[in-house]
């Protein structure tokens, strides 16, 4: 209480009215006193002074012999303009200072000797006044004719005593009520001072406590105002700050907890700030007892589990303060991982931080590997029958002597060989156009009956020449089919030189056609050796085949399913494998009625 500022200013003010009352009273006290002792001294001077008649008069007295009976008549009849009362005397005295005659003889005979007397009997004017005294005097010594008397007037300053006390007991009331006055109004002014700044003072608080809303009610066109109403703006401006950066900040938590990469902050000494939804998939932070584990989850331990060079990181990351680390495999997946530099504040300080965004590149990574080892394999696959062919005509050119039927043979193998490549080149040549769109489609109605019954026609010298027995059934009354004919034909045609070069030889090779609500389905089943389940998802990869060597020998190139798989999506349509090994496989084709062939960018031709 005794601290704060409205109590400094009422005490300040009432201090500040008493000091200038003491003064004021002071000031009047002392100038009574100096204004009273003054008029005495002029007084006395201008009654004593030489050309004065009461000076003549005195001088006259010395001619009789009585002359201070005499000099004490003329006094008396000067009493007035000497202001002799009850207060002051006048008396005449020898040169001893010892007392001849004078207004008041009593005191007279007890007067004391003052230094102005001291002064007056050495001969000179003993006019000298002394604050300090209770009485205020004036000697003068004069002489004639061998004669000397020393006229002396005292005041005993009773009046002006009285007069002083007067002046002292009104300051003093004066200073009472100027106290109380003082108080009350230092209060008013200190209250009108301080109230403002309290308001202040309290819609600081509230704004500290994040309350904006509040408005801070100080008017006026004073300095505290003017502060107010700055302080208002200042209020505002801070409000629409905090609401932008709470703006930016809830659009930065969105996407960090959306992000599609994972995203995971470490601050400086390593440990966990920030986890987004997407790293916690990846580390696999799911279950509620995941949390605790997540607390102890640092940089050192993420970089652990993803099999980074910690060593090359902090060396690459402490030159650019970015760095990115491609292809790092974790489980099942191909992450691209960036290490940031970021700043945050703890504790008013500032720290630096590394932020870590995992970015999923298991498509790129796959599609980059699938290419790889499609050049692989496609260089592979030329490579085999190039073999044969430069080994078979070698032996031709070697070998002059040889008979003609060897020298056939070697040159029939190598005629196969080429037809080899060209099937490969050829259904590489189909592929590369599907994938690229740039397939010419030609698109007709025709029966599924007569196409089915074509393939029957196609095959079954193929499938006789292996002691296959072939059936060919249609559902009776089935609809008509839009689609590219000599490409589906291509598609099921591949199919069933599958089911005859996979069947051994003797077996029972079916081709069924039926309807079915928004599809043509063909299925085609053998009695084969199947395929196994390992082998059955990786059957539509290019230059996929079970058995190379086998299927090599049956005249495969490994492209016949992917190119099937390319003509039926293209359709709109699928294909559908379902085997088991050593009893057959049924390959089912669902072909919708009306070929979508616009959405695969195919070209029309009726
Ligand atoms: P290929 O030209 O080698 O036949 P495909 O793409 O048509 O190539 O077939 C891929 C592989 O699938 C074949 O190499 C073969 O091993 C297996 N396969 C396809 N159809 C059958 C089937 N009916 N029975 C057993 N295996 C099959």
């Amino acid at each position: 209480m005794y601290k704060n500022l409205h109590f400094k200013i009422v005490v300040i003010l009432v201090v500040f009215t008493m000091a200038i009352m003491v003064a004021v009273g002071a000031a009047m006290l002392l100038s009574t006193a100096n204004f009273y002792s003054e008029t005495f001294t002029s007084q006395m001077e201008s009654a004593f002074g030489e050309e004065s008649d009461l000076m003549f008069n005195l001088i006259q007295a010395f001619d009789s012999d009585d002359f201070y009976d005499k000099q004490n008549e003329i006094l008396k009849a000067y009493s007035s303009s000497l202001g002799i009362d009850n207060h002051r005397n006048y008396y005449v005295l020898d040169t001893n200072g010892g007392f001849l005659a004078g207004s008041d003889a009593i005191l007279g005979a007890h007067l004391e000797i003052t230094p102005n007397i001291v002064s007056a009997m050495n001969g000179e004017l003993g006019s000298q006044s002394r604050f300090w005294e209770d009485y205020i005097d004036y000697a003068v010594s004069i002489s004639s004719g061998g004669k000397t008397s020393i006229i002396y007037v005292k005041d005993t300053q009773e009046e002006m005593r009285s007069f002083t006390m007067m002046i002292f007991r009104i300051t003093v009331q004066s200073m009472f009520f100027g106290l109380i006055i003082a108080v009350v109004l230092s209060f008013f002014l200190a209250r009108a001072i301080t109230e403002p700044i309290r308001k202040l003072t309290v819609g600081a608080q509230r704004i500290a406590d994040g309350e904006f809303e509040q408005s801070i009610d100080v008017r006026g066109n004073d300095e505290i105002g003017t502060l107010s109403e700055t302080f208002s703006n200042m209020k505002d401006v801070l409000k629409n700050t905090l609401d932008e950066i709470s703006g930016e900040r809830q659009k930065f938590e969105t996407l960090f907890l959306y992000l599609k990469d994972a995203v995971i902050v470490f601050n400086r000494a390593g440990k966990l700030m920030h986890i987004n939804k997407m790293a916690k998939k990846l580390f696999e932070f799911k279950s509620p007892e995941s949390d605790e584990l997540m607390k102890m989850f640092t940089f050192s331990a993420m970089i652990n589990l993803l099999q980074i060079d910690y060593r090359e990181v902090s060396e690459k990351y402490k030159k650019s303060k970015n760095y990115i680390v491609n292809d790092v495999i974790y489980k099942d997946k191909a992450l691209d991982v960036t290490f940031a530099d970021f700043k945050y504040s703890e504790n008013g300080e500032t720290m630096r931080g590394i932020m870590c965004l995992l970015h999923d590149v298991t498509g790129r990574y796959e599609l980059d590997k699938s290419r790889r080892e499609f050049v692989a394999d496609v260089s592979h696959e030329l490579r085999t029958p190039l073999t044969g062919i430069k080994g078979a005509v070698e032996t031709v050119l070697e070998n002059p002597g040889l008979d003609e039927e060897t020298k056939n043979n070697f040159l029939e193998m190598a005629v196969e060989e080429c037809d080899r490549m060209t099937r490969i080149v050829g259904d590489l040549l189909v592929l590369s156009r599907l994938d690229n769109k740039r397939t010419s489609w030609k698109i007709e109605t025709f029966e599924l009956s007569r196409f089915i019954e074509h393939i029957c026609d196609v095959m079954s010298a193929d499938a006789k020449a292996h002691g296959h027995t072939l059936t060919c059934e249609c559902e009776p009354d089935i609809p008509d089919i839009t689609g590219d004919r000599e490409k589906l034909q291509q598609v099921v045609i591949n199919i069933v030189s599958n089911a005859v070069k996979y069947t051994p030889d003797g077996g029972r090779i079916s081709i069924y056609a039926r309807a079915d609500k928004n599809f043509a389905v063909i299925t085609v089943k053998d009695n084969g050796v199947g395929i196994t389940e390992q082998d059955l998802p990786r059957i539509f990869e290019r230059f996929y085949r079970v058995e190379k060597s086998r299927a090599s020998d049956a005249g495969g190139t490994g492209l016949g399913l992917a190119i099937a798989k390319e003509i039926l999506d293209a359709h709109g349509g699928n294909i559908v494998i379902e085997s088991v090994v050593g009893k057959g496989t049924e390959v089912t084709l669902t072909i919708p009625w009306h070929c979508r062939l616009e959405s695969a960018g195919g070209t029309h031709s009726n």
